[in-house]
Parts: C-alpha cells; structure tokens; sequence
C-alpha cells in the first residue's frame, strides 16, 4: 500500500488518539536504522520510546521468538511455564528484587505495584495505609489508577473523578515529602529519571533522604524504571547510580525489545503479601513473552550493551555539551547514559523534531522547547556523529 492510503485507512478507522502521526510508515529495520515503505533509510534515536534497546531486528531476538512460536506462543498461567521460570531466576539474580510477576505492560505492572503495597497493609492489619506519594511532572501509564499516580494534568483533566489515594509532590524536595507523608501513606512511587517529562534527573542526596524517609515510617519505596530500566541508563538498573534500593520496582519498554511485556519486581518482604488468588493476568508472562525477554536480558547483560550505554551515553553528552557551547538556543542538555534531554531557548521542539525527521534522524519532543533521545543501546560513535552535525545544522538556521 502507498503512504497515503494507509494515512486514508487509519483517519477512517482508528479512534483518533494519535492525531497527526509523523507521515511515515516503517515497512524495515535493522540495528538503528529504519526504513519506510518507499525505501528511505531513517537513523532512529528515539528507538519506540525506550523499547527497542537491542536496534531493530536483533538476530538473537528474532531467534528466540522464532524458536518460542515454533513450539508454544501461548498457555495459561494455570500451568508452569518454563520460559517465564528462567526469566523471573534471571531478573531476580540481576538486580535487589526476590520474586517477580510478569504483566503485559508499564501501566499494567504498575498497578501490579500499587496493588501490592496496599494489600500488604491490608494483611498487616493497618486497612488505613493506601495512600501514594508521586512526584510533579511523573508519569506512570494510562490505566486510571496510573494517570491518577501519573503528576501531569494534562492526563487526568479529561477522565476525572480520578482514582482517589495518590498525592503529589515536587522531585528533589524532601520537606515537602516529609510534610505529605500521613498515617494514610503505604508508599512513595518515583521514577528514577522522569522521562515523559522531559529527561529529569533526581539526585542522589534527594534519594537517600527518600529511603530513609521510608525506612522511618514505615513505607515502601517504589522505582518505575519502566523507561530508565534496562541498561538504558548506562546500568542494569537507574537505582544503582543512586546507592539505594526500592522494595518495589516495575519494568517494561525494553524488557521485551518490542514484544510486550512489563515485569514487577519486589523484595521478599513485600512480596509475599502476593497470596494465591490475590494478583493474575491471562497474557501475562506467555512462553513467547518470556522467550523475548530472556533473549534481550542475554544480550543487554552478556554483549556489553550495558556499558556501550554508558560510553556512549558519555560521549553523546560530550558532544552535545560542545554544541551547546556554539549554539545559544541550546540551553540544558541533561541525562544519564543513552537517556537524554536537550532543553532549546525557543519554543521550537517540534518543528526541530521535524526537520530531524526530514534529515533521516528520529528523535522525540516534549512540550515546546526539551527534545529527547533514546537510541538503541548499540548505537555507535559514528551513528552520534551524524545525530550531532544534522542537530547543528538545524540549529544553525535559528542563529540570529
Ligand atoms: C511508558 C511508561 C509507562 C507506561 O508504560 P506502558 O507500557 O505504555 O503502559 C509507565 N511508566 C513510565 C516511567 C513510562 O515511561
């Protein structure tokens, strides 16, 4: 089909929620390239918001869910499912958690979440603990308790009376954490690095304070690392550049690296107030699910993704700090290895954004002024190069 009669099909058929999509339609990919259905070759620095951290078409990936559909795609979670037993161990021996249950997405593992502190209360007899702390500007999914966790009105307006039990509070204020948290308060839920938002860093002090705030009273920390998690951040886990540990975390995005599936990850502690009955899914955690997933684990883990994350992420960096020197529209560049925000003077991310596009390179924008990138975690030094002279360029156009 040509560009314009998918366009045609699409305005006629799907609910409108995308509005004007970017004229494109992917037909290829290979590594970090795209191409569309008329042959033109894309670099993609925004990788499906996060998800494809192995680049497009990993032969390790499509191996293994080759293999996996070959055999069995899907079974009931009524039965024991070999895959999803090897990519919990995996999960578990990676990081601080000691059990996890597998969703089918962000939003859904993040209600996994809250529904998990909140009956652990229930089961210590403290009913009166359901309330959650969130941060301004966080995002958490688009099921109504997670727009309702999710600090952004922009979200909620349209769907209120929203989901009761989820307070706000500005990142890196610990008074204003302390003065929220109540008798009420069964946890506090942060993103390591806020992304929806626009790349925003919570420091390591702040974080500190946050663990021994819940520590004191009681509570639980939870980490959405659905977009920072991964080895996105130049570690398996954002938290470790924090020196804590949450009780609680979600993973999503990359997890699959394109296949969905969204993970929740907790401590022992909390984790066994997961009784039978208690929690369930009917996708989630399939063979083939967990089949990608223990792929993508594999090759973050064993091919060195992880700490090409972070080279490159420093070197990305570099670069750009460099440009900002030159160009006085750049105004913040900020991030933590392959997750980075470029913060413009103007209001011009989204024409920026376009004419990246119209030059070949895929990159996101939030709001009016921060463009955001998110390569995949293969991208190499030449593939940055080239993401760093086309930004030049266009911002060469906005010198006065
Ligand atoms: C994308 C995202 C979600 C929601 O994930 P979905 O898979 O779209 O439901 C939740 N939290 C964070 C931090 C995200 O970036």
């Amino acid at each position: 089909m040509k560009l314009d009669e998918i366009i045609n099909l699409d305005k006629k058929y799907f609910m409108n929620t995308f509005g004007n999509r970017t004229p494109v339609c992917f037909s290829y990919g290979k590594g970090v390239n795209l191409w569309d259905i008329d042959g033109n070759k894309y670099y993609d620095f925004l990788a499906g918001i996060a998800v494809s951290a192995l680049g497009h078409s990993h032969p390790k990936l499509v191996d293994a869910i080759k293999q996996q559909a070959e055999k069995l795609i899907h079974c009931s979670n009524l039965y024991y499912i070999e895959s999803q037993a090897k990519l919990a161990e995996k999960l578990v021996n990676n990081s601080c958690a000691d059990r996890v249950f597998f969703a089918n997405s962000g939003a859904e593992a993040n209600e996994g979440a809250i529904k998990l502190a909140r009956i652990y209360f229930k089961k210590k007899g403290m009913p009166e603990k359901f309330e959650i702390i969130t941060l301004e500007k966080s995002f958490h999914g688009r099921t109504l308790a997670t727009i309702a966790a999710t600090g952004q009105d922009k979200y909620q307006k349209p769907y209120s009376p929203l989901t009761p039990s989820f307070l706000k509070v500005p990142i890196n204020d610990l008074d204003a954490l302390e003065k929220a948290i109540n008798g009420s308060t069964c946890a506090v839920m942060i993103e390591p690095i806020q992304g929806e938002s626009g790349v925003n860093l919570t420091s390591v002090e702040y974080m500190k304070g946050v663990r021994k705030l819940c520590d004191e009273k009681g509570i639980f920390l939870i980490f959405d690392e659905v977009q920072c998690g991964l080895g996105r951040t130049g570690k398996l886990f954002a938290y470790q550049h924090l020196g804590v540990e949450p009780d609680i975390f979600t993973l999503a995005k990359a997890l699959g690296g394109g296949f969905p599936i969204g993970a929740l990850c907790a401590k022992e502690h909390v984790a066994s107030a997961f009784e039978p009955g208690d929690h369930g899914s009917t996708f989630g955690g399939n063979p083939l699910a967990c089949a990608a997933a223990l792929a993508v684990l594999d090759v973050l883990i064993d091919d060195g993704l992880v700490e090409n994350s972070e080279k490159m992420g420093s070197y990305f960096m570099n670069k750009l700090s460099d440009l900002a020197k030159k160009h006085s529209t750049i105004q913040d560049v900020r991030g933590k290895g392959l997750m980075i925000g470029v913060q413009l003077s103007i209001d011009a991310a989204v024409e920026v954004k376009n004419k990246c596009f119209e030059k070949g390179y895929l990159v996101g924008s939030v709001g009016k002024n921060i463009i955001r990138m998110l390569p995949p975690l293969i991208v190499t030094e030449q593939d940055i190069d080239g993401m760093v002279e086309t930004l030049d360029s266009i911002l060469q156009e906005y010198e006065l």
